[in-house]
């Protein structure tokens, strides 16, 4: 599949329902639920009735070969409310965990019971990152050990999305603590499991309609049939790191194909921001004139609104890189992840500056973005971490080009032939040039006419 900004029919209808429920049912509650810290279960609800919330969607988008309408649809909703956007796709981030680590079956089994049906909504959560280190994923510390046919986990998740109220719990546990990321492992934990409890609810700077919390995990028995991808599997990646093989982390996995869906949710809230401040702009006045006649206010809002295009496009781009099976070489999905969320800040950073005092107080929405904003820099890898990420491919990335070098072309022969800047074209054009001495004008031009289209 060739990457291709022009969306299909059914990206447009998609875009078209989002932006409606987005604008329609989540904008108008989004500073109630902001206010409330509460999980917006009637949104939740209202996205299942409107096929938003359930896991074949989900499969749905990811099989689009374009890549783009997952990112399309998380923008849209993004745009309405981060936090009620969140809890609405968490369940899409721990879905895309057990679709990565587990067999058909425990797909088969789990994926219905991490959104439940309209009138009858479920939640899940993807549980990773401890208190000493969310960024450290090689030494985690929550264990999970065989006893039987049961396995047991104890540790401690901290700033887990829908933690404690999840249905579903998908926790990432070490099971070789001298294997770093390959000796862990991805186990279903069912709500009201016992030995799993919610320490605490935090509360949080912006995303706060979406749940977060600290939980524990003492003596947490959960059977065999929980462990993702089940015992063989896990034992065979184990031996084969312990020779030195290439193994995957499910987890880790999972990251790498989940950032630039946060990348298009950052996108959401920068440009829900940047339209704000535009409209506003436009119709404030001082000193006898809307405030964006001045280059002090167009300039960085013209800034803002050619980074948030880069941005989308480093997103499209890497989803398209992931649906297509194009190997991240210069850790695409990590750029835009680290561009999305860096622009999704200043934007929302600018636009509360536009409107001044206005901007500070929450008669707008903009300072809500702006707490919202901050997060993305945050999770699923800080944007050190991303740079970090990007900068391990440099050497070997930089010496082989860019990417474009590396995708392969379109094999249409006549192209390569006879396309624009090709050699005959080009040997055409000196012969054009030498018959310009000799013919008539008129029949030059026809003939440059006839070898100009060439597509
Ligand atoms: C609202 C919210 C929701 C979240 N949801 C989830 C969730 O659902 N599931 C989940 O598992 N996790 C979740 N997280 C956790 C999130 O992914 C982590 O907070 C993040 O990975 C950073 O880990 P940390 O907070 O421990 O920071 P640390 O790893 O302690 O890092 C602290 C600072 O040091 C920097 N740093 C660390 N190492 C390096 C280095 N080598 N070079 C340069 N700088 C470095 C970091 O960039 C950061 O600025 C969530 C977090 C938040 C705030």
């Amino acid at each position: 599949m060739t990457f291709e900004l022009t969306l299909t029919g059914a990206q447009h209808e998609l875009v078209r329902r989002a932006h409606t429920f987005a604008e329609d049912v989540i904008r108008p509650v989004s500073a109630k639920y902001d206010k409330l810290e509460e999980c917006p279960w009637d949104i939740v609800d209202e996205a299942a009735g409107q096929g938003f919330y359930n896991a074949l969607f989900y499969a749905d988008l990811i099989a689009d070969p374009t890549g783009l309408s997952l990112p399309l649809f998380l923008e849209e909703i993004f745009w309405g409310c981060a936090g009620i956007g969140l809890t609405i796709v968490l369940p899409a981030l721990a879905l895309s965990s057990l679709n990565q680590a587990g067999t058909p079956d425990q797909i088969a089994q789990w994926a219905p019971e991490m959104f439940g049906t309209p009138g009858d909504i479920k939640l899940a959560a993807l549980a990773v990152s401890e208190p000493q280190g969310g960024s450290d994923v090689a030494h985690l510390q929550t264990r999970a050990v065989r006893d039987g046919d049961d396995w047991v986990l104890d540790g401690t998740k901290i700033w887990i999305g829908n933690g404690g109220i999840a249905d579903v719990t998908i926790v990432n546990a070490v099971v070789d603590p001298d294997l770093g990321t390959k000796g862990q492992a991805l186990f279903v934990v069912p709500k009201n499991t016992p030995g799993m409890t919610q320490v605490r609810k935090l509360t949080k700077l912006g995303h706060r309609a979406s749940h977060t919390a600290e939980l524990a995990f003492e003596g947490c028995r959960i059977p065999g049939e929980n462990l993702l991808g089940g015992v063989d599997k896990l034992e065979h990646k184990l031996a084969k790191a312990r020779e030195g093989g290439e193994t995957r982390s499910g987890a880790l996995g999972t990251f790498e194909q989940t950032r630039p869906m946060v990348a298009a949710m950052a996108l959401g809230v920068a440009r829900a921001a940047f339209e704000y401040a535009c409209q506003y702009a436009a119709e404030r006045e001082a000193f006898g004139g809307p405030i964006i006649d001045n280059q002090g206010v167009a300039f960085p809002l013209a800034d803002i609104g050619a980074d948030i295009d880069a941005a989308r496009l480093l997103c499209w781009r890497a989803s398209w890189m992931a649906a297509s099976g194009v190997p991240f070489r210069m850790s695409e999905g990590s750029m835009s992840k680290l561009k999305a969320s860096e622009v999704a800040v200043r934007a929302t950073e600018q636009a509360v500056q536009v409107l001044g005092g206005w901007g500070y107080v929450d008669d707008h929405p903009v300072e809500k973005w702006y707490r919202d904003a901050k997060l993305y820099t945050i999770f699923e890898g800080t944007s050190e971490i991303q740079r970090m990420v990007i900068g391990r491919t440099l050497p070997g990335a930089t010496a082989e080009g860019p990417l474009h070098h590396h995708l392969p072309g379109d094999h249409d022969g006549l192209s390569r032939r006879f396309g624009h800047g090709s050699l005959a074209r080009a040997r055409a054009g000196e012969v054009f040039l030498k018959m310009a001495e000799k013919a008539p004008g008129a029949l030059l031009e026809l003939g440059g006419r006839l070898a100009s289209p060439g597509r």
